[in-house]
């Protein structure tokens, strides 16, 4: 099933969806939510076919990680269940009427989230369950009372058709209507299915240049529509001297741990470490690095990426390796590799974007200064982290504002890989970390990008949706003249 979805099939899928798009949107919160828990309780149950076959076509390890990760799918997905019930996300507001409103005589306005319509989510390569078929993009579309149509990524295509079959049947089978789930495969059709007038969202996770090319494509549509990216990002790590003093071997160990996990292939893995230039972490990363097994990549084409550009790294005037051992396409033992900031400075894209892969960059710093100056340059990214001691307090609080630029989540003695799924998550940054900054990807905010507010001026009582009927019969949280 990995060949390209055919034209008529593709017309088939692209129909059904805009068909299911009304009654998708008119189902009830509750409703959705049954459709949310049945199909994670199919994925549950078909676990024992799901995890082997990721295992085999993404050669990630069967446990903890895959099985790891489809707990993380299915909870996600159930979690969305809790978000439909909570009803907040709806954003319920009402206006009377109020003829001593000071600027002027207010009608009578009520306010309230609906869904956006028939969603086309790009799978990513990297999580072939949390962020694929059965994934956040997936999740918060399907809750939002939108059809999704998921272009499979050609990592994982059986996984994608059987998890898309699981789905697909698990929804219908509770209630929601035909269209309301569908796979396609193929680069081109994915191309045609965005171009469509009846997508009405994107999503996407993956590369640069690849998410930049899906993002002009569908700003570049007669009647454009939102395109929700997740592209690259070098997640920057700053420790402090203090922090080296108190715990220097725990942050070299966590250091190494964090950037080599999943070979590498993780969008928070942390790319730059920036440490004192006196620091004697060198030894202690070397040796938490020591006899690192290599690991296979996700599929060739990462592979021959990930060579490339480390390559390129290895390259650049003044950048050393620290530590590196034998390995060759496509199983990889780590690299790290150390700069100066003059260098870094100097160095251009080949150490300033990601390296998708076990790699990763020292750069050391001299004083506050030149930290500052270093994370000036640096593009925007998913994550920033700090480790340092309540003792360097008045020293790092000049440093928050630069992080804060580069990053849609900032992260104190902790390390950025783990994305936890939760009610204050941020996944997302400015671009290149996402194309859309205001938005998340993981976390339940997430579902926000598949709703469009609508307001409704001057309607009688019966003609309006229920979250903005006077008597509140769905008892959401709203806000009401102003007050909650
Ligand atoms: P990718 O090449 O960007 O592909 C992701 C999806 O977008 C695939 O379905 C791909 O379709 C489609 N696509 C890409 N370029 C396209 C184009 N010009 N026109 C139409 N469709 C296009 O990402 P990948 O294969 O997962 O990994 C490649 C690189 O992406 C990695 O080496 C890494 O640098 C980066 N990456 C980043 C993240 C992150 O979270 N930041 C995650 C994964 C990967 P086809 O495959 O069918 O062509």
């Amino acid at each position: 099933m990995s060949q390209a979805t055919d034209a008529a099939t593709l017309e088939k899928i692209l129909a059904g969806a805009a068909a299911a798009a009304r009654p998708a949107a008119a189902a009830t919160p509750a409703e959705r939510a049954r459709w949310l828990v049945t199909a994670a309780d199919a994925l549950d149950a078909a676990a024992d076919d799901l995890v082997p076959l990721a295992h085999a076509e993404t050669h990630l390890p069967a446990t903890p990680r895959l099985a790891g990760e489809l707990k993380r799918t299915t909870f996600q997905l159930r979690l969305f269940a809790e978000v439909l019930t909570d009803g907040e996300y709806l954003g319920a507001t009402v206006d009377h009427a109020d003829a001593d409103w000071p600027m002027g005589p207010r009608p009578d306005i009520r306010r309230v989230k609906t869904a956006i319509g028939p969603v086309l989510v790009f799978a990513a390569s990297n999580f072939p369950f949390a962020f694929s078929v059965a994934g956040g993009d997936t999740a918060s579309a399907l809750a939002a009372g939108c059809p999704v149509i998921l272009k499979a990524h050609p990592g994982h295509p059986e996984l994608s058709a059987l998890t898309g079959r699981i789905v697909r049947e698990a929804l219908i089978g509770a209630g929601a209507p035909d269209g309301i789930f569908d796979v396609i495969f193929g680069q081109e059709e994915g191309v045609t299915a965005l171009k469509d007038p009846r997508i009405a969202a994107s999503s996407f996770t993956g590369s640069i240049p690849g998410g930049r090319a899906l993002f002009d494509i569908a700003n570049a549509r007669p009647r454009p529509i939102p395109f929700y990216g997740e592209l690259g990002s070098v997640n920057p790590v700053v420790v402090t001297e203090a922090a080296i003093a108190a715990r220097g071997e725990a942050v070299a160990k966590g250091y190494a741990g964090s950037f080599t996990l999943g070979a590498g292939q993780f969008c928070t893995k942390p790319g730059l470490l920036f440490l004192p230039e006196d620091h004697n972490l060198t030894d202690t990363l070397r040796a938490a690095l020591d006899g690192a097994a290599a690991q296979p990549m996700l599929n060739d084409r990462i592979a021959a990426g990930y060579a490339d550009k480390l390559a390129q790294l290895r390259e650049v005037p003044g950048v050393e390796v620290v530590s590196s051992s034998a390995s060759s396409s496509p199983a990889f033992t780590p690299t790290l590799l150390a700069t100066t900031g003059k260098q870094f400075l100097e160095g251009g894209d080949a150490v300033h974007e990601e390296c998708f892969g076990p790699a990763s960059l020292i750069v050391t710093y001299a004083d506050q200064g030149e930290l500052l100056r270093l994370l000036d340059v640096i593009e925007p990214g998913l994550t920033a982290t700090i480790h340092g001691e309540e003792s360097d307090v008045d020293w790092i609080r000049p440093v928050l504002p630069a992080l804060s630029r580069i990053a849609g989540r900032l992260l104190w003695n902790d390390w950025p890989t783990g994305v936890t799924v939760s009610w204050a998550q941020q996944h997302g940054g400015p671009y290149p970390a996402t194309t859309a900054p205001t938005t998340t990807s993981v976390g339940t905010a997430a579902i926000e990008r598949f709703l469009r507010p609508l307001a409704w001026q001057g309607f009688p009582d019966a003609l309006l949706p229920e979250p903005l009927q006077e008597a509140n019969p769905w008892q959401l949280p709203r806000r009401t003249d102003g007050s909650r």
